[in-house]
């Protein structure tokens, strides 16, 4: 290159620099007016804007602070400009004496918390090197120990709004439906392949361990009877559970089931159902290895509701489940698919997507009026009609067809749509845009509300077809979007869906489980939550992650250590305002909630009282 173009590269690269400055200095300015706008709704006169952003962008004006108080000073305002913009800096400044109370309360416990986490024995790693136990380590790792903490106990009372991120084929402890199982004469297991196999000491397990069992109701004609302890047993070849929960014990001789033959076998199948910490934190797992994983689980848990007796049952029970969790309302997502119709009782026939939605609205309406002579409050529930975005173009067309049919015919009852299953898989939104744009002009022909809810951002790729989903769920006018984990690297695409309303359902356990961050505190929402994007938490999919709601909301909180009541708060509060609900329902739901927001915290802080009285005494009698 000639020294012309060496002089013309160095010019680019000053004004290029020059140039981001000055971004910088229009951002920094937005800042400062959202601070003037935020103080002036709260009365304060005091102008954030000083003509130098805050703080003198030259550098040498920050050399000139010599004197300490002077500096603390400058300190103390650039750190108060940046709690002023927090997400949960309205709420604070908005609580209320109770409110205060208990934030202070949280505080306190998170402290105690810590003491029980580093108290237990710490964990040995590679060479022997020690990890003592902490709060919001990996969550299956803790999980047990989550149980105990006084910040779990004050989310499970917490009252949470709207809970509007949860499959409905993974909301419930799967010891449910195995019970049920056990009850249904036509109940068959099935396997890929033969449990057992040659060898010796733990190699004659590798089967039990590698296998994929599945279940199903099945009339007499489609039986392919097949023994699944015999080594000829061929793959999918049927065998009546019933017979398989008698005989596993004489064949499953580990430890690890226990020593009572009668519950062996619920045991190891319920090892099979759940995500075990060694292998979601496995220095080996990837994301589509959990997500291989998850599949196979949520295969082995379908043909264990997909019937009416368990149906009925299962939504009934997941109502229950919402309820003891303290959430007001929800919205389910089911995935409507042939393929997902359900079976009658002794596998005959079948019911379709139309028959699965009059048995979710029996259920719910009799929960309701149950609820109700019980003066008790459940806001109701809404479907979020699901497709897998493995389909094909045409399918998807049938299914936005039936869903508008729904939507017609229980107006009330259908919340939204969205393409789901593994986003790295499967097809991007982007090769629907056809089918989704004809929908939204018939919607708009036929006056239908059905908001788009997209899965989208669930994944770690960037700059590819799948974070790009981000891009098509903007432009197709979406109401939220499920997860959003890479939004935060998207900052124009995040800046346009909080300039358009765009709400986040964060399901921190799920991305965790399913290897977007290691733990917690590496998840993109922290991010996302500094800029203010509106989000809500969620569950995802519970029963397979052994997690409630109550856990999302405590993995948010010890994520950050400075995090309080007024960020629970605020997540809550955007969870009922950005629901699919009509401005009545809200309102009536938004009163009950406010209702039992001020009983929780009486509750919290009689509660935590009562544990100071009981600690002071036994600290007494031991002295
Ligand atoms: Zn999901």
């Amino acid at each position: 290159m000639n020294s012309a173009g060496n002089h013309n590269a160095k010019c680019s690269r000053h004004s290029d620099s020059d140039c981001d400055k000055a971004a910088a200095r229009e951002v920094i300015k937005a800042h400062d007016s959202e601070i003037d706008r935020r103080r002036q709704g709260n009365g304060d006169g005091d102008r954030a804007r000083d003509g130098t952003y805050g703080l003198p962008l030259n550098s040498n004006a920050i050399g000139s602070v010599l004197d300490v108080a002077d500096y603390e000073k400058l300190r103390a305002k650039v750190v108060s400009r940046e709690d002023e913009l927090s997400f949960d800096a309205r709420y604070r400044s908005r609580a209320s004496d109770m409110e205060r109370r208990v934030d202070e309360i949280i505080r306190r416990v998170r402290k105690e918390d810590e003491i029980l986490f580093s108290g237990q024995v710490p964990r040995k790693g590679y060479h022997g090197q020690l990890h003592p136990r902490f709060a919001g380590d990996h969550f299956l790792s803790n999980v047990d120990l989550i149980g105990e903490t006084g910040l779990f106990k004050i989310a499970s009372m917490m009252p949470k709004g709207a809970h509007l991120h949860n499959h409905f084929n993974a909301c419930l402890p799967p010891y449910v439906l195995l019970d049920i199982a056990k009850g249904m004469d036509r109940m068959f297991i099935t396997s890929n392949i033969p449990l057992i196999c040659k060898g010796k000491g733990e190699d004659k397990f590798e089967n039990f361990d590698k296998c994929e069992i599945q279940f199903s109701i099945m009339s007499p004609d489609k039986e392919d009877a097949g023994d699944l302890f015999s080594p000829r047993y061929q793959s999918r070849q049927t065998m009546k559970f019933s017979e398989f929960l008698n005989r596993f014990s004489t064949y499953y001789t580990r430890a690890d089931v226990g020593t009572d033959d009668k519950t062996k076998a619920d045991k190891w199948l319920l090892h099979k159902l759940l995500f075990q910490e060694e292998e979601a934190y496995d220095h080996l797992q990837t994301a589509s290895g959990a997500w291989e994983k998850f599949n196979g689980r949520t295969r082995m848990m379908k043909g264990l509701f997909n019937y009416v007796t368990a149906y009925r049952s299962y939504t009934r029970q997941c109502l229950e489940d919402f309820a003891r969790d303290n959430i007001q309302y929800a919205e389910i997502r089911p995935t409507m698919m042939a393929s997902n119709y359900i079976y009658s009782d002794d596998g005959s026939t079948t019911i379709d997507n139309e028959g699965i939605m009059e048995i979710i609205i029996k259920e719910v309406e009799d929960f309701q009026r149950a609820k109700a002579q019980e003066n008790k409050f459940f806001g109701g529930l809404k479907v979020i009609y699901c497709t897998p975005r493995s389909m094909l173009p045409e399918q998807v067309k049938d299914a936005l067809d039936e869903c508008r049919r729904f939507k017609k015919k229980w107006p009330r009852w259908i919340a939204g749509y969205d393409l789901v299953g593994e986003e790295a898989k499967g097809y991007p939104i982007r090769e629907f845009i056809p089918q989704l744009l004809d929908f939204r002009r018939k919607c708009a022909e036929e006056n239908l509300d059905i908001p788009f809810l997209f899965h989208c951002g669930e994944t770690l790729d960037l700059g590819t077809e799948t974070d790009g989903n981000l891009v098509d769920a903007l432009l197709l006018g979406s109401k939220r979007i499920g997860h959003g984990f890479a939004l935060a690297n998207h900052p124009y695409i995040m800046q346009q869906m909080k300039a358009k309303g765009i709400c986040l359902e964060l399901c921190p356990i799920s991305n965790e489980i399913l290897g977007l961050t290691p733990r917690v505190n590496g998840h993109t929402m922290y991010q996302l939550l500094a800029n203010n994007v509106h989000c809500t938490v969620n569950s995802d999919n519970g029963a397979l992650f052994r997690s409630s709601l109550s856990h999302d909301f405590y993995q948010v909180m010890v994520g950050k250590k400075s995090m309080g009541l007024y960020g629970w708060k605020q997540l809550v509060m955007w969870s009922l305002e950005h629901a699919c609900l009509e401005d009545e329902e809200r309102k009536d739901i938004t009163r009950h909630w406010e209702m039992l927001w001020r009983e929780f915290l009486i509750n919290v802080i009689e509660w935590y009282e009562k544990r100071e009285r009981e600690t002071a005494v036994e600290e007494k009698s031991k002295m």
